[in-house]
């Protein structure tokens, strides 16, 4: 993922760049929805999302299919010292990791809610939205409850 910091919204972390093939994915995280593109060709589900199918190279129509939200921690390293952007001090330690959703496609995530030390392999885990700017929501994923 392309990104740029954020500096003119008070969120001084790195912010997605959207772009047309995004957009869907971005919109919907600010509706507190997570969802992926479905290649109208050949059903494969895309992530990243592009205008270009993987599976199938369709350059075709893709909906944007809603998500259960659920999937499994693969894996993940917690992240103790800020390097490079300073912003990210205030959340050290901090966990970027590998989560599995249960309709197929791996997304590197945070892991938050929990103490990063307690984490195991194959935990389920939900997703939770975090708005970060007015235009930004990350989906982020917590244990499952
Ligand atoms: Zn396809």
């Amino acid at each position: 993922m392309t990104t740029h910091e954020g500096s003119t919204t008070g969120y001084s972390k790195q912010l997605p760049i959207i772009h047309p093939a995004n957009a869907g994915y971005w919109a919907a995280l600010k509706n507190h929805e997570l969802r992926l593109q479905r290649c109208s060709a050949c059903s494969t589900l895309r992530y990243p999302a592009s205008p270009v199918c993987y599976q199938c190279m369709s350059t075709g129509e893709a909906t944007w299919e809603l998500l259960s939200g659920k999937g499994t921690l693969t894996s993940w390293i917690v992240v103790e010292r800020a390097t490079g952007n300073p912003a990210w001090s205030e959340d050290i330690p901090h966990v970027v990791a590998y989560v599995d959703l249960d309709e197929g496609p791996r997304l590197t995530t945070n892991i938050v809610e929990t103490d990063p030390y307690t984490l195991t392999a194959g935990m389920r885990v939900e997703v939770v939205f975090d708005d970060v700017t007015p235009e930004v929501t990350l989906a982020k994923f917590r244990p499952a409850s």
